[in-house]
């Protein structure tokens, strides 16, 4: 580690990083009970800020896999029947215990994800609100009542639970894409079996003990853990057992996965990678507009889905906006996320690292300069400084694929139309970013820009109480907002003769 302003890491644990490493379960939820892999196979979970193992869980086999989804088959209709207030009273428990446990929900975040303990906290009230918000959706599910044209017959439309779900979650927030999809399934009716991401089981591991805990029947939540999740999942997809997946990764994945669910034609909803455009226009307020660039850029350590990937700024400000913006990046503190007053912590693994420096390697080649940071430091845990590129050409790597770091690549436009054009040349469509201060572009701009998301004058677009989810390669259904249990739900038609 080389930046002045990093902390050095630490393999000496504090009190409460033992305890709550020590508390958290290490072994599956499947049917209302802990259990051990098939063989107790395990494998390791690691500290990104130093290497360090830092748990050992269970490794599932498929016929684990197989267990867990025979347990939430069983659980499914007794779940269904469950009323409407019982489901959002379960939900509201769980919603309180996350709050109440959010302290050591982060820190445990922390030390299998790396970001800041402070970011992590913001995570556990995020995930929690997507419990509250559901809570609330249960008690909402509604139907309708029709006259046919002719008069002859009643439509009675209602909605059901959409039946057994698997449900697929990736490392970056690690409790949040859990509950985003826990929530709705939860209130609707539906069992379910998670699997997280093989880097960050412990959170869903402490989650699950929180939903055991406050009285989620046996069986409607299982969680299964491993490192062969293609063929521990894709058996448990083609059976048709589930009828749905849901799933937050990346398109590679999501591409395969939507292939399998189709054999037996299940319901998916896929939140998959973005490539999202920042907009600065020359009317912007830059203040604003720097602001807005480090929370778009910066939560998560990049690490996200919505990060700006691309940022278009107007030529006759981009250098005043890449002097602010690469100073405030130069201040930022990176360190271990455990570690007080870190801002940046370690990005997830090697694997994560390396590909950031190959993208920033690549930029250079082809033009990029670079006006903070820009080299890997040596040094234990995957840290990589925040970066700020510009004049970065439209055939850089880093233009057509997700970065997930802290480097924010600068680009110069000139008109409405090219930076459109820019923009929307991709194939992904989750989120915008738009700085402008003239009402009839931002309008006009949000209208044609291709995606499902645009923050207008704000870096973060993320609520549990609104719509998330992207259009062409970034997916398919959204996640919260009052749609969001739709996608847990079937809706039925009764005729009735009159
Ligand atoms: P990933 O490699 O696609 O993995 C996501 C999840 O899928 C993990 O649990 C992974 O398990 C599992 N998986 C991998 N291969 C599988 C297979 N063949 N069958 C079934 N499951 C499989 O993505 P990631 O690197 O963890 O996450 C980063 C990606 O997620 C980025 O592209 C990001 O944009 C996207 N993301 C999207 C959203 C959104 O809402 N749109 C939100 C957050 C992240 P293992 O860990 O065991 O491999």
């Amino acid at each position: 580690m080389t930046t002045s302003s990093q902390t050095s890491g630490s393999s000496t644990r504090s009190e409460a990083e033992q305890r709550v490493l020590q508390r958290v379960e290490s072994r599956m939820l499947i049917g209302g009970e802990w259990v051990s892999a098939e063989g107790n196979a395990t494998f390791d979970v690691d500290d990104p800020a130093n290497g360090e193992v830092i748990a050992q869980v269970a490794d599932a086999t498929p016929a684990d896999g197989r267990r867990a989804l025979d347990a939430a088959v069983a659980a499914q209709a007794d779940f269904a029947k469950t009323t409407p207030q019982e489901r959002h009273d379960l939900l509201m428990k769980a919603y309180d215990a996350l709050i109440a446990n959010q302290d050591d929900l982060a820190l445990l975040m922390t030390l299998e994800m790396g970001k800041p303990v402070a970011e992590a906290k913001g995570e556990i009230t995020y995930a929690a609100a997507f419990f509250r918000h559901f809570a609330h959706e249960a008690l909402r599910i509604a139907g309708e009542f029709q006259t046919a044209p002719a008069g002859n017959a009643r439509f009675m439309i209602t909605k059901q639970p959409v039946g057994p779900c698997l449900l697929i979650t990736p490392w970056n927030f690690p409790l949040a894409m859990g509950t985003r999809k826990i929530g709705p399934a939860l209130a609707a009716g539906c069992t379910s079996v998670i699997k997280p991401a093989h880097q960050t089981p412990l959170s869903m591991l402490a989650l699950g003990q929180i939903l055991v805990d406050v009285g989620v029947p046996p069986g409607v939540v299982n969680i299964v853990t491993c490192t062969g999740a293609g063929e521990v999942m894709e058996p448990l997809i083609r059976s048709g057992d589930a009828r749905k997946l849901s799933f937050t990764g990346s398109t590679k994945i999501g591409k395969v996965l939507l292939e399998q669910c189709a054999e037996k034609v299940l319901r998916t909803s896929m939140e998959l990678g973005g490539n999202a455009p920042f907009i600065v226009f020359e009317d912007a307020d830059l203040d604003e507009a720097v602001t807005g660039a480090m929370q778009a850029k910066m939560r998560n350590m990049g690490e996200a889905c919505t990060a700006a990937n691309r940022i278009y700024v107007h030529e006759s400000v981009i250098e005043e906006f890449g002097q602010r913006l690469s100073a405030t990046m130069a201040e930022l503190k990176v360190g271990p996320g455990t570690a007080e007053g870190t801002q940046v912590g370690p990005l997830v693994d090697q694997a994560g690292r390396q590909k950031v420096s190959d993208l920033v390697a690549d930029a250079k080649d082809k033009g990029a300069s670079v006006l903070t940071g820009g080299e890997a430091p040596d040094g234990p845990g995957y840290f990589y400084p925040p970066t700020v590129l510009t004049g970065v050409p439209e055939d850089a790597r880093m233009v057509r694929e997700e970065i997930f770091g802290p480097v924010a690549p600068l680009t110069p436009f000139t008109s409405e139309d090219e930076v459109i054009a820019a923009a929307n040349s991709t194939e992904f469509g989750l989120v915008s970013y738009v700085f402008t201060n003239d009402l009839r572009r931002a309008l006009r701009v949000a209208e044609r820009i291709e995606s499902g998301m645009v923050g207008l004058n704000q870096g973060v677009v993320s609520n549990p109480a609104a719509p998330f989810g992207g259009i062409k390669e970034s997916g398919l259904g959204r996640e919260g907002g009052s749609v969001g249990i739709d996608e847990f739900l079937e809706v039925k038609y009764i005729g009735v003769a009159m």
